[in-house]
C-alpha cells in the first residue's frame, strides 16, 4: 500500500501561503499531515495535498481569530468581571494616549534633571481628589491587600472578623491571600456577629493589624453585627496598631437610586481614620485595573520600600489612564467616567433608547421595566431599576444567536432581553444592525 502524502516542507512553502506566519503554518502542517498519515495507515480515507492545504487555511484562520474582541454588554451588569469590568472612555483614553506614545518624565525630574519617582504625580493626584496624606498604586487590588499584609504583618498577627472572611471569585480568599503574604490570620467573632470586644480580647503582643474587608459579594442578613471602621480604627490607634480596609470597591460622588445608602463612599470611610484604605481602580472607580492604596505618609513610604513592589508595580500604561480618570473627578467632567454614566442614566433616557432599537428592528418585540444589578462583587443584593427590550422567540436560541454575533444578553421570564443599563451610547447604531441581521435570518 502507497501513501501518497505530500511533504512538509513543500507544503509550508507552497506561494500560496508566502503572506503567513511561517512557523504556524510549518507547525499546522506536521500537525495535520501527521493527522493524515494515521488514518492512511489504518486504511481509512485521507485528505489529499489540495485538502490539507484547505485544512491548514481554516486552522490558520482559527488562531488569527484568538484574540480579545470587543462586544455588546447587554447583560445590565455595568460593572460584569467577565466582560473587562469598567470600560475606559475614548475622550479620556486619547488624553493619556498623548504620554504613553511618546517618552514622559515617568521617572524623571523635570526641575532637577534626576531620577525621580513613578507614583508621584498620581500620589499628588489622589490626595487632591481624596484629601489623603499618601497614596501608592499596584497592579490591582489584590496585589495591594497582599502588599499591606506582607509588609506590615509578616510573621504577625492581623485579625479580621469571621463575618469578613470572603472569597471574592477568581480564587481570591482573605485567609489564603494572608497565608501567602506571610501574615497569621487571627479570626475573631462568629459569622453573623462581631463586636468590638472581639477584637480588644483578641489582641497580644504579636498583633500588628487590625484589618476590615468588605463583604463584597454577599450580604448577611437579619441578625448580624459587624464593627465599623471607625471603631476599628479608634482601637488599633488605642493600642499603637496598624487600621487596615480593604473596601474592594469605592465611589467618589453620591450614587443614584439611593445605592449610596447602602454602601459608604469612600469620603466617609477616609474620614473614619483607618491608616490605609485599597480598592480596585475598574471597579466602581470607573478607571483601569489597578489596585489603590490611600493613607498615611509614613506607612505609604514603608510600602515603598518593600521588595514587592517592583513585581506589582504597574506600568505607564495604567498610570496614564489613572492620571487621566483622577483628573477627569477633580475637573468635574463626570461624563468621561464611563462606569458611573451607565449607573447614572435615567429611567427616561433607557427607555429611549430601546425605543429606538425597537423601532427599527422588524420583530415582536416589547419594552420592559427590569431590575439589574452594579456587578464587580459590588452592592451584591441591592438591585436597581433598569430597561430592557424583550423578544419573541425561543429564549436559548436567540441568546446563542446574539453571543455569535458578540452581544451578550440575558434571559428573564422566559424571554431573551437586551438590557439598556449596559449598553453604551456608541453601540446602538451596531446593536440595531445585529438585530436585523439575526431576525432576517429567522424563519
Ligand atoms: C474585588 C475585591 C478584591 C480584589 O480586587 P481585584 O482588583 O480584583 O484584584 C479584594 N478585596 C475585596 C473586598 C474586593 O471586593
Amino acid at each position: 500500500m502507497k501513501i501518497d502524502l505530500p511533504k512538509v516542507d513543500k507544503i509550508a512553502n507552497l506561494a500560496e501561503f508566502k503572506d503567513y506566519f511561517y512557523p504556524l503554518v510549518l507547525n499546522l502542517a506536521k500537525q495535520i499531515i501527521e493527522k493524515e498519515r494515521k488514518k492512511a495507515l489504518l486504511n481509512l480515507e485521507y485528505k489529499d495535498e489540495q485538502g490539507i492545504i484547505e485544512a491548514i487555511k481554516s486552522e490558520y484562520e482559527i488562531y488569527k481569530n484568538l484574540e480579545l474582541k470587543p462586544l455588546i454588554n447587554a447583560t445590565g451588569v455595568v460593572i460584569h468581571t467577565n466582560l473587562g469590568r469598567s470600560v475606559i472612555n475614548e475622550e479620556l483614553l486619547q488624553r493619556a494616549q498623548k504620554t504613553i506614545t511618546s517618552y514622559s518624565n515617568l521617572e524623571y525630574d523635570l526641575k532637577t534633571g534626576k531620577r525621580g519617582l513613578r507614583y508621584n504625580y498620581t500620589a499628588k493626584l489622589c490626595s487632591m481628589l481624596f484629601d489623603c496624606e499618601d497614596a501608592l498604586i499596584v497592579n490591582n487590588n489584590a496585589s495591594a491587600v497582599f502588599l499591606v499584609l506582607n509588609t506590615f504583618a509578616k510573621n504577625s498577627e492581623v485579625i479580621v472578623s469571621r463575618g469578613e472572611l470572603v472569597e471574592i471569585g477568581g480564587s481570591f480568599r482573605i485567609p489564603e491571600v494572608m497565608a501567602s503574604s506571610g501574615a497569621i490570620l487571627h479570626e475573631v467573632g462568629t459569622t453573623n456577629k462581631t463586636n468590638l470586644n472581639d477584637y480588644e480580647k483578641a489582641i497580644n503582643e504579636n498583633t500588628k493589624m487590625l484589618m476590615k474587608v468588605h463583604q463584597s459579594n454577599f450580604n448577611i442578613q437579619g441578625f448580624s453585627q459587624n464593627v465599623s471602621a471607625s471603631e476599628i480604627s479608634n482601637l488599633a490607634k488605642k493600642c499603637g496598631l496598624i487600621s487596615y480596609y480593604d473596601l474592594g470597591s469605592a465611589y467618589v460622588n453620591e450614587l443614584p437610586y439611593s445605592l449610596s445608602t447602602h454602601e459608604p463612599p469612600l469620603k466617609k470611610v477616609l474620614q473614619s481614620a483607618v491608616n490605609l484604605v485599597s480598592f480596585s481602580g475598574d471597579k466602581l472607580f470607573g478607571s483601569v485595573q489597578c489596585g489603590l492604596i490611600l493613607g498615611k505618609k509614613e506607612l505609604i513610604d514603608e510600602l515603598k520600600k518593600n521588595q514587592l513592589l517592583r513585581m506589582l508595580r504597574v506600568d505607564k500604561i495604567t498610570l496614564s489612564i489613572l492620571n487621566e480618570t483622577l483628573k477627569a473627578y477633580i475637573n468635574k467632567e463626570f461624563n468621561l467616567i464611563q462606569t458611573t454614566h451607565q449607573i447614572y442614566k435615567d429611567i427616561d433616557e433607557l427607555t429611549d433608547m430601546a425605543n429606538l432599537v425597537k423601532a427599527n428592528v422588524a420583530t415582536p418585540s416589547k419594552v420592559v421595566k427590569t431590575k439589574t444589578f452594579i456587578g464587580g462583587g459590588t452592592l451584591p443584593c441591592k438591585e436597581y431599576p433598569s430597561i430592557a427590550l424583550a423578544f419573541l422567540g425561543n429564549p436559548i436560541e436567540l441568546e446563542q444567536k446574539f453571543r455569535e454575533k458578540r452581544v451578550i444578553g440575558r434571559i428573564e421570564n422566559d424571554k431573551f432581553m437586551l438590557d439598556f443599563r449596559s449598553i453604551m451610547d456608541k453601540d446602538l447604531q451596531n446593536l440595531i444592525k445585529i438585530c436585523n441581521e439575526i431576525f432576517r435570518e429567522q424563519p
